[in-house]
């Protein structure tokens, strides 16, 4: 019985999937190598049964600029315990001062200031300088969100339905400066940029280890409000080269989460994350993006991530806390002792995550303290060592074990789930070396 349920949803996805009409647009402007894809998607419905299908064979259809990515930038800021209309209007990027007045004073944008409602989801679309093209800030307690948006070169605020169309939209794009770089220039929301991070934090540290023309083709969903880009989806599939080697990803469909694998059917989920820190805009944009990392290590058996004060620190792996508290030149240290003869420590910290102490659980991802400069440090950065036997090695040079693999059970179903969307970033790939020649 169980079975049959979890083969009527991934029959869903694949219908969503069969369902996409095709239309492929080459957006010549973003750089020589970046490229982007819109595909087309009947609007979602709730019919789980997948019966009525459209098949549509892959077709490219001519160039067709795209909405999002011609000097205009989508952001989405979850609203924050203490957050003013201004400073979410800032974290926006909207810097108009016609535009910050209006939704400050005009009586149409009261909601706003007063369902500041923290882990709200404002969407705003920008020109390159901070010109508002619209604003979308749910409404408490209905399906509508307040649409602040330019008409006639007037501002102008109404309630709108939320009724969100989606999209699946594939984009390619090279590394010149960073990651964030990248997205921006492609036009590809904050929130695929950091879910990409989050799906490759097993492979890839972002802070340390990419390399400029690293590359990447990422396919996802983006949800669109009156046919405006309104918030991004689930990533389906990703490919990231990076330092020449490729790593691809496919999301599986378990229980309305989505996991992510190799193609070949390994979890990318791995024992230990490579970075200590979580990959944000504004981490990305402290630490040196590209380092020689290695004379560094050999002279104090540690790495060093650059980040703001108070930047999160997660556990890289499932553990049980060894040591939390103050130890000569690490200043505030947390010691995690992990299976097999690891160990991690993370060092300088202005302060402690809730709960831990010695003998406390923690888990991969939680947050352990926060980044400072105690102890003998010139600048706020995170000291992290990754230890062997207490031996200190080198992280970053360190090939980890582990990644789990699908059961045999699930193996077939979740190869047909990947072979479309695998063959979306093989289009992506192929049209990238037919722009080179
Ligand atoms: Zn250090």
């Amino acid at each position: 019985m169980e079975k049959s349920g979890i083969l009527a949803q991934s029959n869903g996805l694949i219908e969503r999937l069969k369902r996409h009409r095709w239309t492929i647009g080459l957006a010549g402007s973003v750089s020589a190598l970046g490229m982007a894809a819109a595909i087309a998607v009947a609007p979602p419905d709730d019919d789980v049964t997948g019966v009525k299908t459209i098949v549509e064979q892959l077709a490219l259809q001519g160039i067709q600029p795209l909405s999002l990515g011609q000097g205009s930038f989508l952001r989405e800021e979850r609203i924050q315990r203490g957050d003013t209309v201004g400073n979410i209007l800032s974290r926006l990027g909207v810097h108009e001062p016609e535009a910050v007045e209006f939704i400050r004073t005009s009586p149409e944008t009261r909601a706003m200031h007063q369902q500041l409602a923290p882990g709200k989801v404002v969407v705003a679309r920008t020109s390159e300088n901070g010109e508002l093209h619209n604003l979308y800030f749910p409404l408490n307690g209905k399906d509508a969100a307040l649409a602040v948006e330019r008409q006639g070169g007037r501002l102008t605020a109404r309630e709108t339905a939320l009724r969100f169309e989606t999209q699946v939209v594939m984009k390619s794009a090279a590394i010149h400066s960073s990651l964030f770089g990248a997205t921006d220039a492609a036009g590809i929301p904050d929130g695929i940029a950091t879910q990409m991070a989050e799906i490759f934090s097993g492979d890839i540290d972002f802070h340390r280890d990419l390399r400029k023309n690293d590359r990447f083709t990422v396919v996802y969903e983006m949800h669109y409000l009156s046919g405006q880009p309104a918030r991004s989806g689930r990533i389906l599939a990703a490919e990231f080269v990076n330092n020449g080697k490729s790593y691809r990803a496919v999301g599986f469909e378990q229980g309305g989460q989505s996991t992510y694998y190799t193609p070949e059917g390994k979890s990318l989920r791995k024992a230990f994350l490579r970075s200590p820190l979580e990959f944000s805009r504004v981490t990305s944009g402290f630490a040196m993006r590209f380092h020689p990392v290695l004379q560094e290590w050999r002279a104090h058996k540690g790495v060093d991530y650059g980040a703001p004060s108070g930047t999160k620190v997660r556990a890289t792996a499932d553990g049980v806390v060894d040591f939390a508290g103050r130890q000569g030149g690490y200043g505030n240290l947390v010691i995690i002792r992990h299976s097999g003869n690891y160990s991690t420590a993370y060092g300088h910290l202005r302060g402690f995550g809730a709960g831990v102490k010695k003998g406390s659980r923690v888990a991969q991802g939680s947050t352990i303290g926060y980044v400072g400069q105690t102890g003998w440090a010139t600048g706020p950065h995170l000291h992290y060592e990754f230890r062997i036997n207490s031996q200190q090695v080198n992280p970053l040079a360190l090939n980890l074990p582990t990644s789990i693999p699908l059961e045999p059970s699930q193996l077939a179903r979740f190869k047909t789930q990947a072979t479309p969307l695998l063959a979306h970033l093989d289009l992506l790939r192929n049209a990238d070396l037919a722009a080179l020649d």
